[in-house]
């Protein structure tokens, strides 16, 4: 595949769920393709919080984009960060050049949002990453290893408090593993403090956890939460964090851990489009996936937002994947002379964890929770994962934690600023 190549040039940014798809479905079609991520790897984002909280190791839930894509020999895969889009002069701009296209899939994701308090970021980080999954796990830790040498009793007792914003899927599962490291996996290995007694509090600002999870689900996960020793808050607007502690007005909870998983932004470069955007960031697509005015340009997943859509469409992973392959078919049609068509969003439930034999799941009017939703989140989480040897590896990992009550990931950190297990 040179430069000189005649077929038409698709340039894909973003090798995450909506990216990857989309590369799939280019494979063998008369077109050459380029895939590029500022990461060497396909992150699976969802079980990114077993990382944090040293259930899973970081390799068991990454996949080199190379290694995924080595059959696909229309397809180049890039190390690269875009820094901007003319969409005027189809082209890109990068951190160390510029790349031309034909046709362009934007499927850079998204982030956390503040909400305007970009400065509570370095307080309260957010999971997005593999390298936030490892900062939070060293924090929480540490926390402990601090807790068990402090004779104040305030400020063991601030150690010894999480605190978790946004009482999301991300936070629910995020709070639900605090739990469980401290009520299980080190219950005893302290001599000093008793980690069972830590304190994990999940903050939310709506009147509800898991908001979008048709009733009774929000309340059983509530339940569920609360018997692990999760204290759950609703209505609790946080209004400062410091570095020791969370506000919510004039009450302060005192707590050394602090993690944010509230609030979505599109990924910056849809700012450097100079088209119409929602809050979010998003921009907002034509019926078929196309940017506004530019048949040529796709966008998917996370950065996207279908104004025709109803209801709107949600920034989960299959949506991404669905999004991907549309926008490859696209592509096709359009080069091929064809039209396009408009994307319709194909929901197949929803479900969340939330500890040890206790999930929810949504499929339509099906609502399920307790141990079979656990057993429906397991199989569709292994089903998911890309690569063989990563399904093997967490399977084996969880059947080892689920007998002994260990985390797989070793529980291993140091005194400098990172951790790795
Ligand atoms: C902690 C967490 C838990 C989640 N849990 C679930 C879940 O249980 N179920 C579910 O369905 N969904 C879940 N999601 C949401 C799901 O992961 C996203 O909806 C999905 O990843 C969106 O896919 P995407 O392709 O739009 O973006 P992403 O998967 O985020 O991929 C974007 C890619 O673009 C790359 N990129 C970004 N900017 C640039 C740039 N400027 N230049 C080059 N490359 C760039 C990134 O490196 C990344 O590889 C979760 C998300 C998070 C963060």
């Amino acid at each position: 595949m040179s430069e000189r190549d005649p077929r038409p040039h698709v340039v894909i940014v973003g090798g995450g769920f909506g990216g990857l798809y989309a590369a799939r479905a280019l494979v063998e079609r008369p077109v050459r393709v380029t895939l590029l991520d500022r990461r060497n790897h396909h992150l699976f984002q969802p079980l990114l919080y077993q990382v944090a909280t040293a259930a899973l190791n970081p390799s068991d839930i990454a996949t080199p984009l190379r290694s995924i894509l080595r059959g696909a020999s229309n397809v180049t895969v890039f190390l690269a960060q875009v820094e901007s889009v003319d969409l005027a002069g189809r082209r890109l701009v990068l951190d160390d050049g510029e790349m031309a296209y034909d046709a362009l899939v934007l499927a850079a994701g998204a982030g956390h949002s503040y909400f305007g308090h970009d400065d509570w970021e370095p307080l309260a980080p957010s999971l997005k990453t593999l390298e936030d999954a490892l900062e939070i796990r060293r924090r929480v830790l540490v926390a402990y290893e601090e807790a068990e040498r402090e004779r104040d009793g305030a400020e063991q007792r601030a150690l010894l408090t999480s605190v978790v914003i946004g009482g999301g899927p991300t936070g629910v599962e995020l709070a639900g593993a605090l739990a469980e490291i401290s009520r299980e996996t080190i219950a005893r290995d302290f001599r000093l403090i008793d980690p069972t007694k830590a304190r994990i509090v999940l903050l939310e600002g709506g009147p509800r956890i898991l908001a979008a999870f048709p009733d009774p689900l929000p309340a059983r996960a509530a339940t569920a939460l609360a018997r692990i020793g999760v204290e759950v808050r609703t209505g609790a607007t946080v209004t400062r964090v410091t570095p020791d502690a969370v506000w919510l007005g004039g009450e302060q909870i005192r707590a050394r851990t602090v993690l944010w998983a509230a609030g979505v932004a599109a990924a910056p470069l849809t700012r450097t489009l100079g088209v119409p955007l929602d809050r979010a960031g998003r921009v907002l697509a034509e019926p078929d996936l196309s940017v506004p005015g530019h048949p040529e340009v796709q966008v998917v997943g996370d950065l996207a937002q279908v104004t025709a859509h109803q209801p709107p469409l949600p920034g989960v992973a299959p949506a991404a994947k669905q999004m991907g392959r549309h926008a490859a078919r696209n592509i096709i049609a359009a080069l091929a002379g064809r039209p396009t068509s408009a994307f319709r969003y194909r929901d197949y439930g929803q479900l969340a964890t939330i500890g040890r034999s206790a999930a929810v799941g949504a499929f339509g009017r099906v609502h399920i929770w307790g141990w079979l939703a656990w057993i429906a989140w397991l199989g569709a989480h292994i089903y998911f994962l890309i690569g063989f040897r990563n399904r093997m590896v967490v399977l084996i990992d969880w059947a080892w934690a689920y007998w002994t009550f260990e985390r797989s990931a070793r529980i291993v950190i140091g005194r400098g600023r990172r951790s790795e297990s």
